[in-house]
């Protein structure tokens, strides 16, 4: 559907959890979280309901999140159900890899159309560190599994000062075949104000020291923001996405469910509303299409990255928006 701005809404961001099995430092902090009540998330009922509504409005591609999605039970089969509804064409997940290995097949089974997976260090100390946990080697036997059976992969690295130059060549380097690599602008959001951002200006130059002058690749690799270039000395394209650098809230065509089953218009602003009373009330879809769309119409103009405070401002963390 269209917005007030023009904009065509075709996306979906769907958070099944707001737990998860690693800390990463600009994520969450390693302590004293406190996550939803089971009882507050919403049931795989509620969420199909919330797809098949959205589908109407013409959302055609589900991207499923958390939280670490894959620390809930039955993420396949929620995965086929989503699958299944008219007019949805494309379902992806974005993990940290952690669970993938023993969980592929089954999602393959299930229909998935690709996978991101967070892979922000390839040194094993360096990942102990950022994620405080030791489990480097299960995220890499997630990559290779995922990506022998076909699935379109794309490795996102979120760049921050604690991780050095040779480290950002060598995780480019993964890109090829049907694995994609994305660096990403850290945004301020939640711990995330307390990192230094590396801008992808420098991550560029830092691939180009190294493989040769880049050049923009014009072909559209998925649903996002992202921006491909090539380089002479590397097989797979590079993405950038940059929020900090270049605001493309213009173009913006996504839409958020949190786990708790609020609509965010925004990753970045308070707008939306929570549907959680609407569900617990068995809202027909046809009633729910009818309010998404007239609140799918009030999406903000653009984040507010770069305001420190007021009402709009979100405050939560990635985890717990869903990121
Ligand atoms: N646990 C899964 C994972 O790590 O991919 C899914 C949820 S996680 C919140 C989704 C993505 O958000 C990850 O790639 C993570 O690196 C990114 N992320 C978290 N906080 C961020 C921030 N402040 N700025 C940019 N990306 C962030
Ligand atoms: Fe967990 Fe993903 Fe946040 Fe890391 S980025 S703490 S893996 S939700």
């Amino acid at each position: 559907m269209i917005d007030q701005y023009g904009r065509n809404i075709d996306y979906m961001r769907i958070s099944v959890t707001d737990r998860c099995n690693l800390r990463c430092l600009y994520c969450m902090p390693e302590e004293g979280i406190e996550c939803l009540n089971p009882s507050d998330i919403l049931s795989f009922e509620e969420i199909v309901t919330t797809a098949e509504a959205a589908a109407l409005l013409g959302i055609k591609k589900i991207k499923i999140t958390g939280g670490e999605p894959l620390v809930r039970k039955d993420i396949p089969n929620l995965i086929g159900k989503i699958k299944g509804i008219k007019g949805i064409e494309v379902v992806t997940m974005t993990t940290n890899g952690i669970l993938l290995k023993n969980m592929a097949k089954d999602l393959k089974q299930a229909g998935l159309d690709g996978i991101n997976i967070s892979l922000d260090t390839i040194d094993p100390k360096r990942f102990k560190v950022l994620t405080r946990f030791d489990k480097l080697d299960e995220v890499l036997a997630g990559i290779r599994e995922i990506s022998s059976l076909g699935i379109k992969t794309k490795l996102n690295c979120v760049p921050i000062n604690k991780i050095g130059e040779e480290e950002l060549t060598k995780i480019a380097e993964f890109s090829g075949g049907n694995i994609l690599v994305r660096f990403i602008e850290l945004m301020p959001i939640g711990l995330g104000k307390e990192f230094q951002l590396i801008p992808y200006q420098t991550v560029k130059k830092i691939l180009e020291d190294k493989y040769g002058a880049s050049r923009l690749n014009p072909k559209k690799f998925g649903n996002g923001p992202a921006v491909y270039y090539d380089f002479p000395g590397l097989s797979g394209s590079i993405g950038f996405i940059t929020a900090m650098s270049h605001e493309f809230c213009g173009t913006c065509n996504r839409i958020r469910l949190t786990a708790a089953g609020d609509i965010k218009l925004c990753l970045h602003h308070m707008e939306g509303i929570s549907l959680k009373p609407y569900l617990e009330n068995h809202i027909s879809k046809d009633k729910l299409a009818e309010l998404l769309k007239e609140v799918i119409y009030q999406k903000p103009a653009h984040h507010c990255f770069h305001e420190e405070k007021g009402q709009d401002v979100e405050w939560r963390n990635m985890v717990q928006i869903g990121g």
